[in-house]
């Protein structure tokens, strides 16, 4: 982040300095969690849903805070100006990032959709960052804490800062647009996240299109065209639209796709590319990332380059050697889309072992929660897997799909944790194996990663 005075900070959130302030030190940057807190940080003590981070103020100070923005009345003054005072300490948060956006000349390409959200904007990174100087969210910094904190990650010298905007419930996309600005979004898809709270893809589809509408006439929208919303999230903004994926009235076409150990390979135009990946569904990520990179003016060689260097997030479909087994660490979350493009994954990998499943419930689906897990079975029977193993409470209607599809009794394992299934996973791998885990956030389905580094 930029220096800041605090009286300038005081200025933008507190509408005007009440007292002399200048003998604090500049601010250099911006921290919500005490345990992080770097010296001359200012402190946002935001109240959330578990704590209050009006109760670790003075480990923010002990830690070298150059001041802590809290909650008028909430927190006596230690007696060294070192409190600003707001009415809400979470809009404050918001406001200053909507004026630090403000002095920045980079441009900002804004990233939401359902599900790749992380992917995409890693992947446009890598597409950039040889060619430009800028800055990606950290970690999956995407919501109301966390896009502030992205934004103070942008510094002068950057000429793009990518940055991912996610919602899970309905209209949450539009506020953080706004303090975002973007000049190029990307929206990597509609799909079935969280519908337990949109209740709808129509619901999903009108917040995420809040992302379109903050572009300018002269920026960029990158839609799906594959995606069944991608007229209606087009007709959402003034910018010029491109329209990316696998269906031939795509502007950006992926043509020649395969996936192969080596890696997923497809051409675009005339553009051979490489991604050292395993997975279909990386291809509009891909997509995505030529496009803002061809409205940089990046030649198409330079991107194709770039992407052959891609290295995937952990936890989103991450391949990685443990003993003598393949594993795909898929472990950060999942919904029907992504588990899908995880069945699809196993469907095409070439190697001569087993083919192991290793899958923890989906969460947040609302009431169609049984169908979505019936027919995941179903899908992983239909993939060539070889062996699955399912744990959480819908692991009997995997179970019960992948039985209908014709998977016999005893290549299904159920249990009610991860935990209970580990042992039957190692009992039953062999060298060459692949296995493929993946389950919502709340499984911690990375316990069995875990598990199998431990035995090795
Ligand atoms: P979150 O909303 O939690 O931030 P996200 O939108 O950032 O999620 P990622 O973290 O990129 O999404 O990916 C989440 C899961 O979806 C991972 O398992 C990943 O492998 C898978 N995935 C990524 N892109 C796609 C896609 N286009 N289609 C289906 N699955 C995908
Ligand atoms: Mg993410």
């Amino acid at each position: 982040m930029d220096r800041i005075s605090i009286n300038k900070i005081s200025q933008v959130i507190q509408r005007g300095a009440t007292r002399p302030l200048h003998e604090l030190a500049d601010v250099a940057g911006i921290s919500i969690d005490s345990r992080t807190t770097q010296v001359n940080d200012l402190f946002f003590a935001i109240q959330g849903q578990r704590l209050d981070g009006h109760l670790f103020v003075n480990q923010a100070l002990a830690r070298g805070a150059a001041a802590c923005v809290v909650k008028r009345g909430e927190v006596t003054d230690p007696g060294s100006q070192v409190l600003l005072e707001v009415e809400d300490v979470n809009h404050a948060l918001l406001q200053f990032a909507r004026w630090y956006r403000e002095q920045q000349a980079a441009q900002v390409i804004g990233v939401t959709g359902s599900v790749g959200k992380t992917t995409t904007r890693s992947m446009i990174y890598t597409a950039l960052s040889s060619s430009l100087s800028g800055v990606q969210s950290p970690a999956n910094f995407n919501n109301e804490f966390g896009v502030p904190l992205s934004i103070a990650g942008i510094e002068t010298s950057h000429q793009f800062a990518v940055l991912e905007l996610a919602a899970s419930h309905v209209g949450e996309i539009r506020e953080l647009a706004e303090v975002v600005k973007p000049q190029m979004g990307v929206i990597t898809g509609i799909g079935h996240s969280h519908l337990a709270h949109f209740g709808t893809l129509q619901q999903t589809a009108e917040t995420k299109g809040a992302l379109f509408e903050q572009l300018p006439a002269a920026g960029l929208a990158v839609v799906c065209g594959d995606d069944s919303f991608a007229d209606y999230l087009a007709s959402r903004t003034i910018a010029r639209t491109v329209r990316v994926g696998l269906a031939e009235n795509n502007d950006l076409q992926a043509v020649s796709i395969e996936q192969d150990q080596q890696g997923l390979s497809f051409r675009v135009n005339c553009q051979q590319y490489l991604l050292p990946v395993v997975g279909r569904h990386f291809i509009n990520a891909a997509l995505a990332a030529i496009a803002v990179a061809r409205e940089w003016g990046i030649s198409e060689s330079d991107v194709s380059e770039s992407l052959r260097n891609y290295s995937t997030v952990p936890g989103r479909c991450h391949r990685t050697q443990i003993g003598d087994w393949t594993v795909i660490d898929d472990t950060y979350n999942a919904s029907p889309d992504s588990m899908r493009a995880a069945c699809q994954v196993l469907r095409d990998y070439a190697g001569t072992g087993k083919r192991i499943m290793v899958m923890g419930d989906m969460l947040e689906l609302g009431p169609e929660t049984e169908h979505y897990h019936r027919e995941m079975g179903t899908l992983v029977s239909e993939s060539g897997v070889d062996l699955l193993f399912v744990c959480g409470g819908q692991a009997e209607s995997v179970a019960q799909g992948a039985r209908s599809a014709g998977m016999s009794e005893n290549q299904i394992t159920t249990a009610a944790d991860v935990e209970l299934l580990a042992q039957d996973v190692t009992d039953h791998l062999e060298p060459g194996d692949v296995v493929l885990v993946k389950g919502s956030r709340g499984m911690r389905m990375e316990r069995l990663m875990l598990h199998l580094q431990q035995i090795v």
